[in-house]
């Protein structure tokens, strides 16, 4: 980061620090998300934003370093007391927070004090896949959905905050006032919401929003996650979106929607392929299906999501892909004819909210585009619950076999860079180790509040 590109950021927080003064915010929270999924945070006050979005507030390179428990591990490039960072908020994404009165938030990019961006910033790296794919004319949207389960009070242990059936109205009725100012407090956020209904697991509601670019998408999930945990203890209510809430029942997924465009045209649609898709779609999709089991280290990168990844829960246990197949790790979406162009998609089903939504991005984009670069064909698309047919694979039944994956893959070692291989991997097996031996009610209660 130069002088004139501190100079661009300093102007850019003077007047945004006007608006937000008119608004009646007092402090910015700053956030990114560790190599674990949790998101960390450091505010200033409005008087410092000037100030933080041209030299960047510090930061230990630590939290690289750190398992869901807080403990820290430490690999060849990340752990240990030593260092620090800047973190630079991105104003363009700047966004208040209605459920917490005075506050307004900014994702962090996180650069080294040299003012180069920190290999493990996982931001920068879904922005750098973005930029490869547009230099071969390419462009994805993304959306995450987010799935939650609401607890009563305050409570460790889970008490669902509605009775109600799965997707019935009932559920609505029953917390109608604190879904109604879910929804406003994520439109008056900026966050475009599409729709909003109770799923199957118990107290489980889901959210979905517009797509937007990698990025976006990614931040779009955070601010979507803090919102809901604000709301929810407005209302003396607890939100968890933790992959398996119970070691029994459904879990809670956060799966990918993507799609792959060139000069405007959805590559997801209108070509000879199977359902529409285009070689290059086909190209792209191929590349993450036959990567998933790698990639799994990334979306589904806890102990706990493990629990929730087994077949006929809808977690997309199995590795393959069919139309509106909810079974499948790879969902192909084609929309309704008339709407193709526009809303066919890819569903990734098997990550969940336990990943680093920008290390998400990031990932599938390299997956993807690696898949495209190598002309990838799909297999044969499953039309039926893979469970009831022989010989199809299952993903990675254990954190384990997704990080030994994960470590062999070259697209993703190229696409992430060594540090960030290499912290991934510890990470993970620091919390393998954590969890060695434990009961799976034991590792459900010990991932449940920390995401
Ligand atoms: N809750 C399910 C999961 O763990 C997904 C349900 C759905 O298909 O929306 O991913
Ligand atoms: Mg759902």
């Amino acid at each position: 980061m130069d002088q004139q590109e501190r100079a661009r950021r300093a102007a850019a927080a003077r007047q945004a620090a006007g608006d937000l003064a008119a608004r009646d915010i007092t402090g910015i929270a700053v956030t990114w998300v560790d190599t674990s999924g949790v998101t960390r945070v450091k505010a200033v006050p409005l008087s410092r934003l000037e100030r933080a979005a041209a030299w960047g507030i510090g930061m230990s390179p630590v939290f690289d370093a750190f398992l869901i428990d807080d403990s820290i591990t430490s690999g060849r490039f990340a752990g240990g007391p030593v260092g620090d960072l800047r973190l630079h908020p991105d104003l363009d994404r700047l966004a208040v927070m209605p459920a917490l009165p005075g506050w307004a938030w900014a994702p962090a990019d996180r650069y080294d004090q040299e003012g180069e961006p920190h290999p493990l910033d996982a931001r920068h790296l879904a922005r750098r896949a973005t930029e490869r794919l547009a230099a071969d004319g390419m462009a994805v949207k993304a959306a995450f959905e987010v799935e939650w389960a609401v607890s009563l009070g305050d409570g460790d242990d889970f008490a669902p905050a509605c009775a109600g059936p799965a997707y019935g109205m009932t559920r609505l009725t029953e917390q109608s006032d604190y879904l109604r100012d879910v929804v406003e407090a994520l439109s008056a956020a900026g966050v475009a919401v599409e729709q909003i209904h109770p799923e199957y697991a118990a107290g489980q509601y889901e959210v979905s929003v517009a797509s937007a670019d990698p990025v976006a998408a990614a931040d779009t999930f955070v601010l979507v996650r803090e919102t809901i945990r604000a709301v929810s203890l407005v209302h003396d209510l607890r939100a968890t979106f933790s992959p398996k809430v119970l070691a029994d029942g459904v879990g809670n997924g956060a799966h990918v929607h993507l799609s792959l465009w060139r000069e405007g045209v959805n590559l997801m649609a209108g070509g000879e392929g199977r359902f529409g898709l285009t070689r290059d779609g086909e190209g792209f999709a191929a590349g993450i299906l036959s990567r998933l089991p790698a990639l799994l280290a990334i979306g589904a990168p806890s102990v706990a999501s493990y629990l929730r990844l087994v077949p006929s829960h809808w977690a997309g246990a199995y590795a393959c892909w069919g139309l509106e197949n909810r079974e499948a790790a790879l969902r192909f979406v084609t929309g309704a004819v008339g709407d193709r162009s526009q809303a066919a998609n890819l569903e990734i089903k098997c990550f969940d909210a336990a990943a680093n939504p920008y290390l998400v991005m990031a990932a599938l984009l390299a997956a993807g585009r690696a898949g495209r670069a190598e002309g990838g064909a799909l297999p044969e698309p499953v039309d039926v619950d893979p469970a009831t047919l022989d010989g199809v694979p299952r993903l990675p039944s254990s954190l384990g076999a997704a990080v030994a994956a994960f470590e062999a893959d070259d697209a993703l070692r190229e696409a992430l860079g060594e540090a960030m291989i290499d912290t991934v991997a510890v990470v993970r097996r620091g919390e393998i180790a954590l969890f060695d031996g434990l009961a799976p009610e034991e590792i459900a209660a010990r991932t449940r509040w920390r995401h």
